[in-house]
């Protein structure tokens, strides 16, 4: 069966990239999750930024776990 949870397609988080230190936005792409630099217009895999992982991010992933298994 389906869950039709609305998922947003994105999400501004206050994770600063590791590169500039614009915060990045969550976005996915079917199945999975980056997190994507408006300045330096580079996507990071989430694992990167893990430990960095703030409230909007962590709503944004649990928002995506009715898509996996
Ligand atoms: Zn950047």
């Amino acid at each position: 069966m389906w869950k039709y949870t609305p998922a947003p397609r994105s999400a501004q988080t206050t994770i600063p990239c590791s590169c500039c230190s614009t915060p990045l936005e969550a976005r996915r792409s079917c199945h999975e999750a980056t997190l994507y630099c408006p300045s330096c217009k580079r996507a990071f895999p989430v694992q990167d930024y893990v430990k960095h992982m703030d409230e909007a991010l962590e709503n944004f992933l649990e928002a995506l776990q009715c898509n996996r298994i």
